[in-house]
């Protein structure tokens, strides 16, 4: 039986608005009594006060999709560690495949930002995973390593000992095509394995979620595999309703 704590995290990505969240966090709360596992909210920047307001005195977490590299200075429109702090953010999401594929992030970027979360307090939540055609080509660990790996070689081995890491095969991400639980344990314990390579006991105790069309009536599976410890859920945390069987799921 796993120590780990089981953490499922929301990514709302640039949905939703004021008017739709408020409800939406209140019956996340509302319906969160019984839960064991850690749940965080990684919402739009625009809606972090908001949210960190309406989740203070809970043991929900406020948590970011995104954050500059940068700690200061002339990046119009780009959003600092320390403003994320402001708000209470606990969480911090980087390297998620669509800034990856969208915004030209590249590992190395990704490494730059991890470790500035780090050195602003806060949690990072590193997403990493392969294409469709490098799944199919058999490269699918070799991708993951190289992601990991650029990390490791920024910030060393010990930062995992307060990271989460997210593995969302890419060919899985809001296309309703999710690994099967095989699938996604073998590259948990992959990951796992990589990281035992430097340091056994951080690799135990990382949490690595899996990422990639959770919902309610698959989450229960993928969260039954040994090395899976919850999960970073898109469109189903749209839903209170779904979001929390898959918060239930955990158990
Ligand atoms: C995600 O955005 O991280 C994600 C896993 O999305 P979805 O659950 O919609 O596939």
């Amino acid at each position: 039986m796993s120590k780990r704590q089981s953490l499922v995290a929301a990514n709302w990505k640039m949905n939703g608005t004021l008017a739709s969240m408020k409800p939406l966090v209140e019956a996340i709360k509302a319906g969160l009594e019984s839960c064991d596992a850690e749940v965080a909210i990684c919402a739009p920047y625009i809606y972090l006060a908001e949210l960190s307001q309406s989740l203070a005195g809970t043991a929900l977490r406020t948590g970011a999709q995104n954050v500059s590299e940068h700690e200061a200075g002339a990046y119009t429109g780009e959003i600092s560690t320390g403003m994320l702090a402001d708000f209470n953010c606990h969480y911090v999401i980087v390297g998620h495949s669509e800034r990856r594929s969208l915004y030209g992030e590249s590992d190395e970027l990704v490494a730059e930002k991890f470790a500035r979360v780090q050195a602003a307090t806060m949690v990072p939540i590193l997403c990493i995973g392969e294409l469709l055609d490098e799944r199919e080509a058999g490269i699918t660990e070799t991708v993951v390593a190289r992601q990991l790996d650029a990390v490791i070689e920024r910030v060393g081995i010990d930062a995992f000992s307060n990271a989460v890491i997210a593995y969302e095969p890419v060919w899985a991400i809001g296309t309703g095509k999710t690994a099967t639980k095989e699938q996604a344990q073998e590259v948990h314990a992959f990951i796992r394995q990589r990281l035992a390579g430097q340091n056994s006991t951080i690799a135990e105790a990382v949490r690595v979620l899996y990422g990639g069309s959770v919902k309610a009536d698959n989450a229960n599976d993928l969260f039954s595999m040994t090395d899976v410890d919850g999960g970073l859920i898109g469109g189903a945390s749209l839903k209170a309703e779904d979001f929390l069987a898959i918060c239930q799921a955990t158990r």
